[in-house]
């Protein structure tokens, strides 16, 4: 298939998430953050199930159980929300691409937890935790270089890695 247009985000759709980023407090918490931004992309389906937002499965997001989320315990600290605030306001609405991966970001690290497991390909000190859908098990994947392992140290082979739910990593004994 040709591509023969550029995707771009409605400059309407940007500017008013934008506006509602900037008129947040300046200390919200983790879940206020959380919501706005799934409040937006829940708005507007047709536009988060296609490009430039459905290769960064942004779509999927507005299925997301948000309560089942272990939020409180995520990466995402609150010293980001100063940059993520910065960030919005500065791009461009013809950044869709880059609006896309920094959305996604965001909204992993709002639902993930890092987990203290030196990753073997790069050496970074922290992981990130998921569950593999076949295997049923928790896996761990690098954020730094994307490298991804079930968490008794085998290869990921032909899984779909999710969102490790509250419950999950609690029962794992991951958070208390
Ligand atoms: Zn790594």
């Amino acid at each position: 298939m040709k591509k023969t247009q550029t995707h771009r985000i409605p400059t309407a759709l940007w500017t008013e998430f934008q506006a509602s980023v900037i008129a947040l407090d300046d200390n919200p918490g983790r879940r206020e953050l959380l919501a706005l931004i799934l409040e937006w992309i829940r708005k507007s389906p047709k536009i988060f199930d296609a490009e430039p937002f459905a290769s960064y499965g942004l779509g999927n997001f507005a299925k997301l159980h948000e309560d089942e989320m272990p939020v409180e315990h995520s990466a995402f600290v609150m010293d980001d929300v100063k940059h993520f605030k910065e960030t919005v306001s500065r791009y461009d609405a013809r950044k869709s691409d880059s609006i896309a991966r920094f959305i996604r970001d965001t909204l992993e690290d709002l639902i993930t937890i890092e987990v203290d497991r030196q990753c073997p390909n790069c050496r970074s000190d922290f992981m990130l935790a998921f569950t593999g859908r076949q295997k049923m098990s928790l896996a761990f994947v690098c954020k730094i270089c994307g490298h991804s392992h079930y968490s008794d140290g085998s290869p990921i082979v032909a899984d779909t890695l999710d969102y490790a739910s509250t419950e999950y990593l609690r029962q794992a004994g991951l958070i208390q």
